[in-house]
């Protein structure tokens, strides 16, 4: 019998926390070894935010560097970490009846392997990505999440990769410290007690929360992942915050584990 897996919200904010050592990349490798090695990882990334559901369905998924203006060192990094045709395909079942695309052509975005390549730095677990349907509301994504609870007791960690607050029109780039906008703060803030709470009908309908939500979550799919991993929240389960922060005044870095 294998223990109930965690699930784990990370915020990933900058793909350069890929390459360096600081207090996020610190977190996420303490994370890491604090965990029962998974059999496989199921994410989802921000990054894959597309019309459908798909999973990735290839043995080797490619790293994928979906972005522009960063050093070549990072165009160069490269996560070899398996793929899990076998995980692919159980997740197809679980979802059904939603339709879901084995997918060929994707691969690891930088929303996967700029967090888990710290978490696990041996690159020894395969991992699959879960698209995020556009077409679809934020309670569907709430919804489906359900569904894969039984993976959690078949040794698979599942983690969304996103930015609870992500609002990169206000994100500072220059490398000066600047101190978090009010407004990313107070919608944290509420984030966090509906969470300890565990009142996820708020999380779920974010978009009526406040005017703060506008510009905390000014488009959905850095918010989404966070849906995925409350919705497998057991009732025996608390929420904790093993890392914390804002970086550029506007992108929260906030993990949200469960348990
Ligand atoms: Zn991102």
């Amino acid at each position: 019998m294998t223990a109930r897996m965690p699930v784990i919200f990370f915020g990933h904010g900058n793909p350069m926390n890929a390459l360096l050592r600081n207090a996020y990349t610190e977190g996420w490798r303490r994370i890491g070894n604090a965990l029962p090695k998974p059999k496989a990882v199921l994410a989802i990334s921000a990054h894959w935010y597309r019309p459908g559901t798909a999973v990735t369905a290839m043995p080797r998924p490619r790293t994928i560097h979906d972005f522009g203006g960063f050093p070549r060192e990072l165009f160069e990094f490269q996560y070899p970490a398996p793929g899990s045709p076998e995980l692919a395909q159980r997740v197809r079942e679980l979802l059904q009846p939603v339709e879901v695309e084995l997918d060929n052509d994707w691969g690891l975005d930088h929303g996967t392997w700029s967090v888990l390549s710290h978490v696990f730095p041996d690159v020894d677990v395969p991992i699959v990505q879960l698209s995020m349907d556009e077409t679809q509301p934020a309670s569907f994504h709430y919804d489906i999440a359900k569904q894969l609870a039984p993976l959690r007791d078949e040794g698979v960690l599942i983690i969304g990769s996103g930015n609870l607050v992500h609002n990169l029109q206000a994100y500072a780039w220059d490398r000066h410290p600047v101190e978090p906008f009010d407004w990313a703060l107070r919608f944290e803030q509420q984030a966090r007690e509906f969470l300890l709470q565990r009142n996820h009908q708020p999380l779920i309908a974010y978009e009526t929360l406040s005017r703060d939500a506008m510009l905390a979550v000014p488009t959905p799919e850095h918010y989404l992942p966070l849906l995925y991993v409350v919705s497998l929240q057991q009732p025996d389960e608390h929420v904790s915050f093993p890392i914390e922060g804002v970086e550029g005044g506007s992108i929260s870095m906030l993990t949200v584990s469960i348990p």
